[in-house]
Order: structure tokens, then C-alpha cells, then sequence
């Protein structure tokens, strides 16, 4: 959960430009340096009820929801690993994933910190024993890449022969190029840190079931929300998702889809 605390900071100060150390944390309605007291994970938010001790402004829930879940998803990789060094692996993605979930949700950017530097960590620690090799690696890096820029490529020629446009999302009007090609450059660089930390078997896994996942709520969000089919839904949080349920349930994952296509 404290580290889930340290990526709350990196979310917020990285995109900004801001250091990680210094200054130390601030409420950002009244500019009055956080207490350690009012610092512990999840649990300072239930004993402040979700406000500043200071100035009373509502803390938003995301904050202690990414400690508590950063928190949960390291104690089920420890029941997995065990006393191994296979923990760092699971912890290290863990990190990252909700990093960009986080950021890409709120703010329609994969920090690159997180997808090459993420990528570079996963190549590193093939090195430890027990996982991939550093070669296979660093192949399933530049292969996971290279199949999300033809998917990319293809749908950017598609979309210029129709014709079609689609809508880059509020604020973004400068950088509507980035929107026309159905993944952004964010999405390929995180496929090279998905594929460095998983290897070729289980990066299979993540990537289909994140199109599986995108696929069923970006049509749940046509029939609910009346969304239309051409404003753009970030696709990181799926690959996100893809990679930890990949990392967590490869084997049952991929007897599902080959149960379903056999
Ligand atoms: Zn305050």
C-alpha cells in the first residue's frame, strides 16, 4: 500500500515535470504540507472521512482505491510466487500497470518512464532466475511493439481512404493526428514493456484478452451511454488489464480461448 502511495505522487507530479521527492506533499486546496499522520495508506483517508484536516476539501477516492488495490494485487502475487525472486517481476508490473491505468484514464498519456522505461526494467530483470531469458525478452519486446505499429499503420491507411476522422478528446485539438490511427504511440511502446515482462506465451494472452476487453465495453459504452463510435477510448487501461490478468491466470486464460476455438 506505500507503494501504491509513492505511484499516487509519480501520477500526479511526472506528467507535470515536477521532482518525485521534493517538495514533500502538499494539499492542493490549501498548500499545507501533509502531516506523516494524515500519510498512511488508506488508512489516514477513512480517519480524515475523505477531507483535509486542514482546509476540509474532499480527497478524491482514487487515492486510497490505488493504495488498496496496489496493496491487494502484491499480497495475491506473493501467494503466487512465494519466497521467489519471480515477486519482483510480479510487483515491478504491478507498479506499472496501475501507473498506467491511472494516467491514461485521466489524462489520455502512457508516461514513457513507465512504457520504455518499463520496458528496459522487464529486459533487466530476465536476468534474475526462474523467468524468460533476457533474449526472448527482448524479441517479445520489439514483436509486441512492432504488431501494435502495424495495427496502427493499418488502421491510419483505413481511416484515410474512408475518410473518417475520428474526434481527439477535449484538450487535445494540437496533437488530433495522434488520434487517427487507432492506437496511439503510448499503446506501442507500453506492448514492448508488456512483452518484455511476460515473454511470447503469455504476452498472446494479454494482448487478445485486452482486445477482448476493449471490444465489450466499448460496446457496452455505444448501448449505455450512447457513445459514438468514433471518439477515441484509451486502449491502455485494457492492455493494462490484459497483461495483469495474463500474468496472473495465463494458463486458465489461454485453455479458455482454446476450448473456445477448438
Ligand atoms: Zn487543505
Amino acid at each position: 500500500m506505500c507503494i501504491g502511495s509513492f505511484l499516487n505522487v509519480v501520477i500526479w507530479r511526472v506528467p507535470l515535470g515536477k521532482s518525485i521527492v521534493s517538495p514533500p506533499s502538499a494539499c492542493p486546496g490549501c498548500g499545507k504540507e501533509i502531516e506523516p499522520i494524515d500519510n498512511i495508506p488508506v488508512l489516514s483517508y477513512l480517519l480524515l472521512k475523505g477531507k483535509c484536516r486542514n482546509c476540509s476539501m474532499t480527497i478524491s477516492p482514487k487515492y486510497p482505491i490505488t493504495e488498496l488495490v496496489t496493496g491487494v494485487l502484491f499480497g495475491l502475487a506473493a501467494l503466487q510466487t512465494g519466497y521467489s525472486t519471480a515477486f519482483i517481476n510480479y510487483a515491478v508490473l504491478i507498479s506499472l500497470m496501475i501507473t498506467v491505468v491511472r494516467t491514461d484514464l485521466e489524462q489520455y498519456i502512457i508516461l514513457d518512464e513507465v512504457s520504455i522505461g518499463g520496458a528496459a526494467a522487464g529486459v533487466l530483470l530476465a536476468l534474475l532466475p526462474g523467468g524468460t531469458d533476457i533474449l526472448t525478452s527482448l524479441i517479445t519486446a520489439v514483436a509486441g511493439a512492432g504488431f501494435f505499429l502495424l495495427i496502427r499503420l493499418g488502421a491510419s491507411y483505413y481511416l484515410k481512404r474512408k475518410n473518417i476522422r475520428t474526434e481527439a478528446p477535449e484538450g487535445y485539438e494540437d496533437e488530433e493526428d495522434e488520434f487517427q490511427g487507432g492506437m496511439g504511440w503510448g499503446d506501442i511502446k507500453l506492448a514492448a514493456c508488456i512483452g518484455a515482462f511476460l515473454g511470447p506465451a503469455s504476452t498472446v494472452i494479454a494482448f487478445f484478452t485486452a482486445f477482448i476487453l476493449g471490444a465489450l465495453s466499448g460496446g457496452a459504452m455505444m448501448v449505455f451511454k450512447g457513445r459514438k463510435g468514433r471518439t477515441p477510448i484509451p486502449f491502455g487501461p485494457f492492455m493494462a488489464a490484459g497483461a495483469l490478468l495474463a500474468l496472473f491466470f495465463g494458463e486458465p486464460l489461454w485453455n479458455a480461448y482454446m476450448n473456445l476455438l477448438v
